[in-house]
């Protein structure tokens, strides 16, 4: 039994709660959803999705609910977690100058530099066909006004690009993705973060 953590003060909550349960389901594997929406569901979690939305929304949030210490407990204490989108920006540890305009407090747990809204308006919004290290088929991606991940450094690298630009990043027990695996009706992203979860 695992016990899978979305973090859920605002962004796509509920389609990564469906991911997880189809990826539960081709890992043949029994789980539980957790809604975190403070410290104290972070308590027991085996991994954590931080979900697309607004980074600003999310970052102050999280300071509203005085959660940037636990989470960063968790990380270093090897709990798998997942940042997509705007969850990728907040794992960051370091975004540009739009992240320091508006104020955005990041989590600084990954070595990356990130800008902001760099993949387009919410209009331009598109889905492309990605080829990721780990997956035999290519995976639909889906991009919308996402982060570009424009260096990575120390532990973190690149798990699938897109002309040269990278898309999803790997360190140790993290990943990030300017992407939203969550909308594509494929749990295969989903499934690779529950492998990342040790067995007990
Ligand atoms: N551009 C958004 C931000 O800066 C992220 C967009 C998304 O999560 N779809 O937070």
């Amino acid at each position: 039994m695992i016990k899978v953590g979305v973090l859920s003060l605002q962004g796509a909550v509920p389609e990564h709660v469906l991911a997880i349960r189809n990826a539960l389901k081709m890992r043949d594997q029994e789980g539980e959803v957790v809604h975190v929406r403070d410290n104290k569901d972070l308590v027991g979690i085996d991994c954590l999705i931080i979900p697309g939305g607004e980074s600003t929304t999310i970052g102050k949030l999280l300071k509203r609910f005085d959660m940037y210490a636990a989470i960063r407990e968790l990380a270093s204490a090897g709990v798998p977690i997942m940042g997509t989108c705007a969850g990728c920006i907040l794992m960051a540890k370091e975004g540009d100058l739009d992240v320091t305009r508006t104020r955005t407090e990041l989590l600084g747990l990954m070595d990356m530099r990130v800008s902001r809204n760099s993949f387009g308006r919410q209009k331009e919004s598109f889905e492309s066909s990605l080829r990721i290290d780990g997956l035999d088929d290519e995976f639909p991606a889906v991009f919308i006004r996402g982060p570009i991940i424009e260096e990575v450094w120390g532990r973190c690298s690149s798990l699938a690009e897109i002309e040269g630009t990278k898309v999803m990043v790997k360190q140790d027990n993290l990943l990030a993705l300017s992407f939203h695996p969550e909308l594509s009706r494929d749990a295969r992203v989903h499934r690779m973060f529950l492998d990342m979860v040790p067995r007990t």
